[in-house]
């Protein structure tokens, strides 16, 4: 997509913000300390996860709880395939599920590979608030969380186990390639600049439907799935994991954005650099979703599909997200 068509679509979705101009208004700044509070987050099941995130900062609430329980609406969402309890499973048909989430004091937490917990994204942050460590896994995490009373879910859900017994039928052992914008995996990511101008974001995800047993993506990596500095911006990252972790994908775009990059700039940088180091990308998708410290949004992907939901005082609004390859 061309610079100008980008503008032309930024303007026509009132989404697309350079440094100057305030989200959704387009009126000039007030002044230098002048920021929106908004929540954005990936995918279309990001409306109803920004409406409870943006319920806690309406009331003045911290950005950290906002963006937990964004994502536990999606976590709990039994017709979900991609995050949570109705997640799909491995080849061998667990459903192993990776969070994490970050604030605006660079506190992180963090599970991968956890089965059999209802709320992935509230251990990760009780990893960050009760242990010295940033990340637990597999049956450690899992233990970490029965013994903080979190609670247990069957998994896969009936549907999904004869959706994973068919596939096993045709598959046996053939690993399943990633698809393009499909249900195949697609994480929650929440992001959300709050009253008071704190930034903190959240990622929750089931990961790549039918993966190796163990298989880890970008989604509970920090740097990579997500990423938050409290003096620049926040980013996170959906689509093909291992591709997103070649470039630590959030953090490069939150170091982009210190650089001077708007939100919009620095997720086309990141997408850019997945394309050079992955040369053939025709069945990668990669999507990246950024906000600065004045509540300036920005996203991009490889392919087309990918949208992301924002939400603040003034509107609420699913974006499709400009990419990179036509
Ligand atoms: N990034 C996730 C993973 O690789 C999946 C996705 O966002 O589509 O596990």
């Amino acid at each position: 997509m061309k610079r100008r068509d980008l503008i032309r679509l930024g303007m026509l979705t009132g989404v697309f913000s350079t440094h100057g101009f305030d989200l959704f208004s387009g009126d000039k700044k007030k002044s230098s300390d002048h920021f929106s509070p908004v929540v954005i987050s990936t995918w279309n099941h990001g409306l109803d996860a920004n409406k409870v995130a943006w319920d806690q900062i309406k009331m003045n609430g911290d950005a950290i709880d906002a963006v937990e329980s964004g994502v536990k609406i999606t976590e709990s969402d039994i017709n979900n395939r991609s995050v949570g309890i109705g997640g799909m499973p491995d080849m061998e048909g667990h459903v192993t599920l990776d969070a994490c989430i970050m604030d605006h004091n660079s506190n992180c937490g963090s599970v991968a590979f956890i089965e059999g917990i209802a709320h992935p994204i509230s251990v990760a942050r009780a990893v960050m608030e009760k242990t010295p460590h940033v990340m637990l896994v597999g049956e450690g995490a899992k233990k970490f969380a029965l013994d903080n009373d979190f609670k247990k879910i069957k998994t896969p859900i009936p549907e999904v186990k004869k959706q994973w017994k068919e596939w096993k039928k045709q598959n046996r052992d053939k690993l399943s390639k990633p698809k393009v914008n499909s249900e195949n995996h697609d994480t929650i990511g929440l992001l959300a600049l709050d009253k008071k101008g704190n930034l903190s974001g959240s990622c929750t995800t089931s990961g790549w439907a039918y993966k190796m047993h163990g298989r880890v993506g970008d989604s509970p990596i920090i740097g990579a799935g997500l990423f938050v500095d409290n003096e620049v911006g926040a980013a996170c990252a959906t689509g093909v994991g291992e591709s997103i972790i070649k470039i630590a994908g959030s953090h490069t775009v939150v170091e982009s954005m210190r650089h001077g990059f708007t939100p919009q700039e620095a997720c086309e940088e990141a997408v850019r650099r997945i394309i050079k180091v992955e040369k053939n990308v025709k069945n990668i998708q990669c999507c990246f979703i950024a906000i600065d410290k004045k509540g300036n949004v920005g996203s991009h992907a490889i392919h087309k599909g990918f949208n992301y939901a924002i939400k603040n005082s003034l509107k609420e609004v699913l974006v499709d997200s400009t990419y990179e390859l036509t």
